[in-house]
């Protein structure tokens, strides 16, 4: 046996030489994201690091990805789509690309309301969808919640994108989910008549227009207005500094927050690998870096927002369980079509 010894040893170093530490064996995983390149892949670089597991990423719109899912079926090469709203990966699981798995290490992380019960999602990252107020031209004390935003004195003054936008649908899902379909349809045809212009634009339209004086309140996500903030752009900068964060609902259900997440497809063939993905994701390290590359918060309690975000306030969360955001996005969509939401 022993003059076989040094033979074993050359065959062994020259395998270590051949294979880089990112083919060690571990495999791979297919990785269709939402996420642009730049706010995932230095994480990913990581995991491959840690875990010798190679990532393939794919970037694409979110709903362009799950249009692709769809039509390649069981043939996709897939094993995991990262994508942002519940009301998107509940999308994803009607249209049966994705599939459960059980985690004790996540269901034990991730809060369960940011998660889906039966574990075909599970949330990254957490967005706020609050009220934006101009300084100097409403006073906080004004405001109080959504449903307030359909007060007469708000008359020509509201700036939200359209109706088509999913940030939307599932802000009015969770108001149905509150307040019931009769009065929140109430509330809707009241918002309608107190906006400024007919909806137009993304979330950072909506600031600008505020900034710009079209409209005194803006809603959109927390993280349009951290980008905004940040940006390079200086007209994009003082823009955004003309707005003030007022988190509606606070002495009631909290306010509207909305998910990333991730889920493992259906035609995963390197399912375990996607499971250990989602499961570095949502460590502590990669949850810190993950929401502030994003301008999110981290979906666990246990992790601090970035300080931009810290300034804006501590605010209670609706801590509806995000699945019922999907369950109810049709009935949202139907009312604020009633509505006359454009
Ligand atoms: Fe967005």
């Amino acid at each position: 046996m022993r003059k076989h010894l040094p033979l074993i040893g050359i065959v062994l170093l020259s395998l270590l030489v051949a294979c880089p530490l990112v083919s060690a064996g571990n495999g791979e995983v297919n990785l269709y994201s939402a996420r642009k390149e730049k706010l995932i892949k230095p994480l990913l670089d990581r995991f491959t690091q840690q875990t010798g597991i190679q990532v393939n990423l794919v970037t694409g719109k979110a709903d362009a990805l799950l249009q692709r899912l769809q039509s390649e079926g069981r043939n996709s090469p897939a094993d995991l789509l990262i994508t942002t709203d519940a009301g998107r990966l509940h999308r994803a699981l009607q249209a049966g690309v994705i599939q459960p798995v059980q985690s004790e290490l996540l269901s034990s992380i991730i809060p369960h309301a940011f998660r889906d019960p039966q574990g075909h999602w599970y949330g990254l990252s957490l967005r706020a969808r609050p009220i934006l107020y101009v300084k100097g031209k409403v006073e906080p004390h004004e405001l109080s919640s959504y449903e307030a935003l359909a007060d007469p004195q708000w008359q020509g003054r509201i700036c939200i994108r359209s109706s088509n936008n999913i940030y939307n649908q599932s802000l009015v899902a969770s108001m149905i989910a509150a307040n019931g379909e009769e009065t929140t349809q109430v509330w809707a045809e009241g918002l309608v008549k107190n906006l400024a212009r007919p909806p137009k634009g993304g979330d950072r339209d909506q600031i600008k227009g505020a900034a710009a004086g079209v409209c005194d309140l803006a809603v959109a996500n927390t993280y349009y207005l951290a980008g905004m903030l940040k940006s390079k752009d200086a007209g994009q900068r003082a823009a955004a500094e003309k707005l003030a964060v007022f988190w509606p609902n606070q002495s009631g259900r909290g306010a509207h927050v909305n998910v990333s997440g991730a889920a493992v497809t259906a035609a995963a063939k390197n399912r375990d690998n996607a499971v250990k993905l989602i499961e570095f994701l949502a460590g502590k390290a990669a949850q810190q870096w993950y929401a502030e590359a994003n301008g999110e918060f981290p979906v666990r309690g246990d992790v601090e927002a970035d300080e931009l975000l810290r300034s804006w306030g501590d605010f209670k969360m609706d801590t509806l369980s995000l699945s019922k955001l999907g369950e109810l996005n049709p009935d949202a969509l139907r009312l604020m079509d009633r509505a006359g939401w454009k």
